[in-house]
């Protein structure tokens, strides 16, 4: 008998969610809009413990889209993009004609280079242009160097578009993520830490850009009978029916965190004494992941010439899903032939990474096996 597929991330409801859905039902909010978009927002809203305002849309994609359209990007403008990360963080950029500058990762957090970002800054400016905003991302749920990251952007008043999509729950010096941007941008895809099925939030302190990023993810309606509009729109609001899920989904995200980051202890306990490959963690205290992946480098010096791609196949005849970490953006064919700034951190990071099943409904059993298959490949 074939042993079941252990995956990297699957979804896991909480119980509640059908609860949510069936009152939609129930009451026939079976729409973009209805009490429990509303309802989840403002779970959000709480969960993030700052002053902020959450507007739920389609995805994270579309929560992407909109910071940039808010933030005036145009045709021709450059966006900085950390260059590790997920296709979703540079393809709005894209979308508005604009052009991406991909920036390189440090090794601690694996995010956007606080130095590599400041010349590649500078860099543009002497060539002409002021780029309109960075794009920095929380890679597996490591917050990126918020300190120096933002102390950049006010340096050289550019804003920052925080792309929390994997980090919601992870803080830095006790600030939760997705809270640090000018907006931040949060998904629940259905791998993600919680999902709605398919999903995304925008997050800002400004009210204004909340109000402005709902009216224009439902088709920019100015206020008349008719229909009319000064303005092109979008469909990306958020439908009643996921943000049932997504409310049922909020009440046990703090108990995914805790099971996430007890994988990753497994993680490191299993692989503690083995010096060819290092697990992914917080560089200090400063740091919480939310460890939505864990992640570890596999070194073929020291593990006898295997790469972390012959760990995979191997994982992968056992039916255990692994993944290489993101292929970093400067590297993939349809971005290749945009600036790039830094060096190779991010291209050695993708050569040697590898994501292991993370998922917060993993059984004792799915461990043992993970266990096993890791223990016989070494
Ligand atoms: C998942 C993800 C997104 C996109 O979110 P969707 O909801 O899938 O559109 C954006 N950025 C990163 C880093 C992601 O992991």
């Amino acid at each position: 008998m074939e042993l079941s597929k252990i995956w990297l991330s699957s979804p896991h409801m909480g119980g509640k969610e059908e609860v949510y859905v069936k009152e939609a039902f129930d009451t026939n909010w079976v729409a973009p809009l209805g009490p429990n978009v509303n309802g989840f927002e403002n779970d959000i809203e709480n969960y993030l413990e700052k002053e902020v305002y959450v507007g739920a849309l389609s995805s994270g994609t579309a929560a992407l889209h909109i910071s940039l359209v808010l933030l005036g990007v145009q045709p021709g403008d450059e966006v900085i993009c950390q260059s590790m990360t997920f296709s979703a963080s540079a393809n709005p950029i894209m979308y508005l004609g604009a052009t991406p500058i991909f920036v390189d990762s440090e090794t601690e957090t694996w995010n956007i280079c606080p130095d590599a970002l400041e010349d590649a800054i500078k860099d543009r400016i002497a060539k002409g242009k002021k780029p309109k905003a960075i794009i920095a991302v929380h890679l597996y749920g490591m917050p990126f160097k918020a300190d120096e990251i933002l102390k950049i952007s006010q340096k050289y008043e550019i804003p920052i578009v925080e792309d929390s999509a994997e980090a919601l729950g992870s803080t830095y010096k006790g600030q939760k993520c997705g809270t640090f941007g000018d907006i931040g941008v949060l998904s629940f895809n259905g791998n993600k830490i919680i999902t709605t099925s398919g999903g995304g939030a925008l997050v800002t302190a400004k009210k204004e850009w909340k109000d402005k990023a709902v009216f224009l993810s439902t088709q920019a309606r100015d206020n008349a009978p008719h229909y009319q509009h000064s303005e092109v729109g979008y469909n990306y609001r958020m439908s009643n029916i996921c943000a049932g899920i997504g409310r049922g989904q909020m009440e046990v995200l703090d108990s995914h965190i805790a099971k996430r980051r007890s994988m990753n202890d497994f993680y490191t306990d299993l692989l503690r004494d083995n010096d060819a490959i290092t697990v992914f963690k917080e560089p200090n205290e400063d740091y919480f992941s939310n460890h939505w992946l864990s992640a570890i480098l596999v070194n073929p010096e020291k593990a006898n010439g295997r790469t972390r791609e012959d760990l995979r196949l191997s994982l992968e005849g056992k039916n255990i899903e692994s993944r290489p970490l993101w292929k970093p953006m400067h590297m993939q064919p349809v971005f290749e032939k945009f600036p790039f700034y830094g060096s190779n951190v991010s291209e050695t990071l993708f050569e040697d990474g590898l994501c292991l099943p993370s998922g917060s409904n993993l059984t004792s059993e799915d461990k043992t096996r993970i266990k096993d298959s890791i223990q016989s490949f070494f």
